[in-house]
């Protein structure tokens, strides 16, 4: 706004006349030093005590709720520890009722995994071990899965592996969960 469209502009641009008492005052002056009026709504809103204690208290108000949680997530194990979760939950992820079946090529592992942790875990990396019927380790081998395995839920997997020999030197097998990633959604 140009000077000469400011009625309360004097002729001279740095000054002003109060809209009450009409005394000359600084054109930047948001309050009257003759009568002491503010010169706006808004000045005296601003510059009254209830509204500088809204100004500094309605943020926290909003805020509060925001540290606590935040603050709470801080101060939680699970989130503190990271990447060492899997190693405090480990016995809490559990393969039930795994069957181990034969194609063409590969032997098969069917089952389920039960996660009993109360955390949410997804990327799982299962290992599997194959035995002779002397007990001996004919073959292994790692597969991940690409799920996400909720707290307190199970899921159905398959996963498979290239036969190392004959299905008939499969007697028995070991399938286990040996990393997860807690999940991020
Ligand atoms: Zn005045």
């Amino acid at each position: 706004m140009s000077d000469k469209t400011n009625p309360e502009l004097l002729g001279e641009s740095s000054k002003k006349r109060c809209k009450f008492c009409f005394e000359e005052m600084d054109a930047r002056a948001v309050k009257c030093p003759h009568c002491q009026s503010w010169q706006s709504r808004g000045a005296s809103l601003r510059g009254s005590p209830g509204v500088r204690l809204a100004a500094a208290v309605v943020p926290l108000i909003i805020l509060a709720p925001l540290l606590f949680f935040s603050f709470r997530n801080l101060l939680s194990l699970d989130r503190l520890s990271g990447k060492g979760d899997f190693e405090k939950h480990r016995s809490g992820i559990k393969i039930v009722q795994p069957k181990m079946t034969f194609d063409s090529y590969d032997v098969v592992i069917l089952g389920k995994v039960k996660n009993d942790t109360p955390v949410d875990w997804e990327d799982l990396q299962l290992e599997m071990t194959f035995k002779d019927a002397d007990g001996t380790v004919i073959d292994t081998d790692t597969e991940k899965l690409y799920i996400t395995l909720p707290a307190g839920k199970e899921t159905s997997f398959k996963v498979r592996s290239n036969r190392a020999g004959p299905k008939e030197s499969y007697h028995a097998f070991d399938i286990r969960v040996t990393w997860a990633e807690k999940s991020r959604f």
